[in-house]
């Protein structure tokens, strides 16, 4: 029986960062043995909120495809590539457009709480409005069976599947699959100051930060309990951002430990932050070794990227013609 196929992405808008590699690409990787797995570098997406700042988009796809190879994501086994080489992306999304009510996009959660949120740029854009339609695009190319999501991202999967149940009740044509949402355990990991782990906010562990640096960044910046000021002040484990990390990268014998220790004063809090410092180098010392050999190639990556990117377009290819057979916009080749 062949494999489900599996398609998901990740936006270039800047480097990845410890929070990703946990939400994601360590299940990727894991999922690329079950599936027949599409995973693609969403630099089109970027463009959606960082139109203005393009500065480093295409240094940001190379550093996508270090970290993916470096984190196990194997060519031969899944299709790495880039959204912007596939116009079939944008075809399709203009064809979407075509009959995607407004109010349906309009009401999608993350578009109302960013309009309402994001002060720092105008997003009052079609882009920004038509993003998840462009999604549908994305995801039906590759008759994707199954889409990676969190529960927050699930009412866009459900407008993907609206988008291909009107395209087929019009044009009276069952041309795509419709995906289902592949929920997981997603982990999520604050920045350093307990705030969502965010570039812009400079709280982030990059996955380019060597060990060194991310020692630095964690003996230096991470907060503790703003409450234990003196060493023998007993702490609080359960508000400081050091121990929602340990809960993640020690064992539940280390963590109650930990938690018994700080509340009875028994460990500082740089012996508590070294031990964490051992269990992240432990967790990450297969990516350590094998990122700083990706960097150093990255036209090997890139060769990594094309090759998927054209296998990929091929399948877009027949997905597309199909579309427009349907709707009936297709002409005949003539040679
Ligand atoms: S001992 Fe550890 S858990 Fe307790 S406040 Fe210090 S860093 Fe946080």
């Amino acid at each position: 029986m062949s494999k489900k196929r599996v398609l998901s992405g990740m936006q270039s808008s800047g480097k990845l960062h410890l929070g990703n590699y946990l939400g994601a690409l360590e299940n990727w990787v894991e999922m690329q043995k079950d599936y027949d797995c599409f995973y693609f570098v969403a630099d089109w997406h970027a463009l959606s909120t960082n139109y203005e700042d393009t500065a480093n988009l295409k240094e940001n796809v190379i550093d996508i495809g270090i970290n993916w190879l470096a984190a196990g994501l194997k060519p031969d086994t899944c299709t790495m590539f880039i959204q912007s080489l596939i116009p079939q992306h944008a075809v399709l999304h203009l064809l979407f457009s075509m009959i995607t009510p407004i109010p349906w996009l309009e009401r999608v959660p993350s578009y109302k709480e960013k309009m309402e949120n994001v002060s720092s740029r105008d997003l009052h854009t079609y882009g920004f409005l038509g993003y998840p339609v462009l999604q549908a695009a994305d995801i039906v190319l590759y008759n994707a069976h199954l889409v990676p999501v969190g529960i927050d991202q699930l009412p866009h999967l459900e407008l993907t599947r609206e988008i291909v149940r009107h395209f087929h009740q019009i044009y009276k044509k069952e041309v795509f699959v419709l995906p289902e949402g592949k929920l997981g355990e997603v982990k999520k990991l604050p920045g350093l100051d307990g705030r969502k782990m965010s570039k812009s906010y400079g709280n982030a562990i990059f996955l380019s930060d060597t060990p060194q640096e991310r020692e630095h960044k964690i003996l230096r910046q991470m907060v503790t309990d703003p409450a234990r000021v003196r060493r023998n002040d007993p702490g609080n484990p359960d508000v400081c951002h050091v121990h929602s990390f340990h809960k993640v990268f020690s064992d539940a014998a280390t963590c109650a430990q930990l938690d018994k220790d700080c509340r009875s004063a028994a460990i500082g809090c740089v012996d508590c932050k070294k031990i964490l410092v051992k269990n992240l180098a432990a967790r990450m010392a297969k990516f350590d070794a094998e990122r700083p050999v990706w960097a150093a190639q990255p036209k090997k990556v890139m060769e990594v990227l094309h090759d998927g990117t054209a296998k990929a377009r091929k399948v877009a290819e027949t997905t597309l013609r199909a579309a427009e057979d349907a709707i009936g916009i297709s002409l005949p080749d003539f040679e």
